[in-house]
């Protein structure tokens, strides 16, 4: 980290990233002083020889030259930390890990343009670990050096210095980019939007508000931006400076874009990239097992983008995108059996993002509940045409199934009793889905638990039978 030599620095929450960051700053030179609400935290980070500071009390602040923040620390909605109001009222900047890459991140000592590191940063409400995942996939496959580092892979904290060549693909979500002080990627990519973490940014406004630094004035020097809604094309009509503008690439499922820009979008299974009114590559989607579903080809089309920006040629790209495995809880297949296949999508935490995962297969036997978000579940029935029968789980499992008018539902409560009775009854040509449209925090500690969770149901009833 770079800026902060001879300085104090407060850190404020020591999971892995506060401590990443506290490491860091050590490492440049800078004296880190941390602190966490929970003594599990403080305890951590004593053990690796941090300067505990309680940044509570008011006086605390009197050295400090900026303070870093983890994601989970809330510094506006419901309420500011304590800790943040204090350092504001100290006039003390406030910052996070990801502003401090950027501020530290330099292509400078590189002096060939076209090979120093660049840096891709993804943010949207859906899709972005599997574009980020499927750009880093891409790059790999195509022999570019590429590191995987934000909300997914390796906190940026924790990245190796970026050598000649190479790519930074960095997972950014509205938490991170709404406090990082520089953002400053080379390729931004908007992916879509829909209503999600409400609540943390004060309504809709702010969260499109967060999502959107990444794009600011100066900001990027190509833009991938999904226009499928009106906020992606309005960020898009801000930034290019006119229709042939090729700083901006579009992006659509929705929409043929053949116009005087730069293009792509997917249509009926296929892919196509335009630029200046032609069409100039086109790939089949139909039958790339790790990218089901239109959802993905949303992601397909944004990843597809972000490598024509980077000089990769169409061949090679469509080669890798056929490569590419899938990121587990993800529209993930897990099994098949007499003709019923299995997929695991836990990740499907809200209803646009189950909504998306139910069109993308055509029988289904739905598990479905949880934790409900704001806004209720009307937005998803459209989508549920396809379901058969919905196993719903949760500690309000009954309220649940109640809003699923037009649909069979049972109230299953736990995912062992979904699982065997959609096993029971599914027949072939069918799939069984996990795509929740609901948090997991009722039953499990994260997603991940809960999919983990189905992927056992589902082995130990398949090995029963
Ligand atoms: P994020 O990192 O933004 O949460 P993921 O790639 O992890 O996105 O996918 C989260 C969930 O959203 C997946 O389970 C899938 O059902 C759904 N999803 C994936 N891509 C999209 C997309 N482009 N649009 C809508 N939903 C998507």
């Amino acid at each position: 980290v770079r800026g902060y030599e001879g300085k104090t620095v407060a850190v404020l929450g020591l999971g892995r990233s506060g401590r990443a960051a506290a490491r860091a700053l050590r490492d440049g030179g800078a004296t880190p002083v941390v602190w966490d609400d929970s003594a599990t935290g403080r305890d951590a980070a004593e053990a690796d020889g941090f300067e505990l500071r309680d940044l509570t009390k008011a006086q605390a602040f009197q050295d400090v030259a900026a303070i870093i923040t983890s994601p989970g620390i809330p510094h506006l909605y419901p309420a500011p930390h304590p800790v943040i109001a204090a350092a504001w009222e100290a006039g003390v900047p406030v910052d996070n890990d990801i502003g401090l890459f950027f501020q530290s991140f330099a292509s400078e000592g590189f002096e060939d343009f076209d090979t120093a590191p660049r840096v891709v940063a993804v943010t949207g409400s859906n899709g972005k670990s599997t574009t980020s995942a499927l750009i880093h996939h891409i790059l790999a496959e195509c022999g570019r050096p590429s590191q995987l580092a934000g909300n997914i892979g390796l906190g940026v904290m924790d990245l190796e210095p970026a050598v000649d060549g190479e790519v930074v693909v960095l997972e950014l979500s509205s938490y991170q980019t709404d406090l990082a002080r520089s953002l400053t990627p080379d390729i931004a990519v908007f992916t879509n939007l829909s209503p999600d973490h409400l609540d943390r940014h004060g309504g809709p406004g702010g969260y499109f508000a967060a999502k959107r630094r990444l794009f600011a004035e100066g900001g990027p020097d190509r833009a991938i931006i999904g226009v499928d809604e009106p906020e992606g094309l309005y960020l898009a009509n801000q930034l290019a400076q006119g229709p042939t503008d090729d700083r901006v690439i579009a992006t659509s499922v929705t929409q043929k874009l053949t116009g005087p820009g730069w293009h792509v979008f997917a249509r009926k299974g296929f892919l196509a990239e335009w630029r200046k009114g032609r069409q100039v590559a086109s790939i089949d989607l139909r039958d790339i097992p790790g990218l089901p579903g239109s959802h993905n080809h949303q992601n397909a089309c944004a990843a597809f983008a972000v490598a024509r920006a980077l000089g990769l040629g169409p061949k090679a790209i469509e080669a890798a995108l056929h490569s590419y495995p899938g990121l587990p809880h993800r529209s993930q297949r897990i099994a098949e059996k007499d003709g019923v296949v299995f997929v695991n999508d836990s990740k499907a935490t809200n209803v646009d993002a189950a909504a998306k995962a139910l069109s993308a297969f055509p029988k289904i036997r739905w598990i479905c509940g949880g934790l409900e978000k704001e806004g209720g579940l009307e937005a998803l029935l459209p989508a549920a045409r396809s379901v058969t029968k919905a196993y719903v789980i949760g500690r309000e499992a009954e309220a649940f199934a109640r809003q699923l008018t037009g649909i069979a539902a049972e109230v299953c409560t736990t995912m062992e009793r979904a699982v065997t009775l959609a096993i029971e009854e599914a027949e072939p040509g069918e799939t069984v889905l996990l795509a929740p449209a609901a948090a997991s925090f009722d039953q499990y500690d994260n997603f991940e638990r809960r999919g983990d969770d189905f992927v056992a149901c589902v082995e130990a009833a398949l090995a029963a039978r």
